[in-house]
């Protein structure tokens, strides 16, 4: 079914891909695989003149599809390997979870608003992608299906619940924008035993906030 999707607007494809390149992602398994996906699957009709766009893009709830940069840097700072056991926090659009998909990973996506959470489950069985979605509160991660080798947060939160660290493998990742409500520091978080991990942080993003225990208290009806 996605090679069906394929059709729609290769060329802005390959010219996004080739933009990332410069802008410094160097992951062939990546590139590839935003090579694969049409963003405009995940978008509303009126804004596929943008699906290529090196941007976020509004969905439904306030809520945003990532910039295909982001989406980008964030997979590749993962450094995914076959069969990897990846949880992202925040489906949102689906987009990012058939990011990781593509990129021979096992795919858990929790998402925490309950008509995000259908859209994109319907999505994935249309295109016969088998990615395991919950609907929940990702701040605590999704014990059920540790240990991960790698846990992606598409939201940005206050810091690394130590919850979510417990739900990696060693040598396990997790990459994650951490900061206040304005602006977050993508960071990355490598567990290397019991009770010792890694930190190294990278640039500047700014997200819609992760909503939940261990993220923000932000009461949006949702
Ligand atoms: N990965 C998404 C994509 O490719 O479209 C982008 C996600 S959007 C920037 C962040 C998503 O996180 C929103 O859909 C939001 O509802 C969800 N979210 C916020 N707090 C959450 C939580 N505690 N658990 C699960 N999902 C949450």
């Amino acid at each position: 079914m996605l090679n069906d999707f394929l059709r729609l607007n290769p060329e802005a494809r390959e010219k996004l891909v080739k933009d990332l390149e410069k802008k410094g992602i160097f992951d062939k398994n990546v590139l590839n695989a935003l090579l694969q996906v049409p963003r405009e699957l995940f978008l509303d009709p009126s804004l596929f003149v943008r699906a290529y766009d090196d941007m976020a893009l509004p969905i439904e709830f306030n809520q945003t599809i990532s910039q295909p940069y982001t989406v980008a840097f964030m997979t590749q700072l993962l450094e995914l390997k076959q069969g990897d056991r990846v949880l992202e926090i925040g489906t949102g659009s689906g987009y990012q979870s058939m990011i990781l998909k593509l990129c021979s990973a096992e795919v858990f996506t929790i998402e925490r608003i309950s008509q995000l959470y259908h859209k994109s489950k319907s999505l994935f069985e249309m295109l016969n992608f088998n990615i395991h979605i919950e609907l929940g509160d990702g701040s605590v991660g999704l014990p059920e299906f540790m240990p991960y080798d790698a846990i992606i947060v598409t939201a940005g939160l206050p810091s690394i619940p130590n919850e979510l660290v417990k739900q990696l493998k060693f040598n396990g990742k997790i990459v994650a924008p951490v900061g206040d409500l304005k602006s977050q520091t993508m960071t990355k978080l490598i567990r290397i035993d019991d009770d010792k991990f890694t930190i190294t942080e990278h640039s500047k993003f700014r997200f819609v906030p992760l909503i939940g225990d261990k993220g923000w208290y932000i009461d949006d009806q949702n």
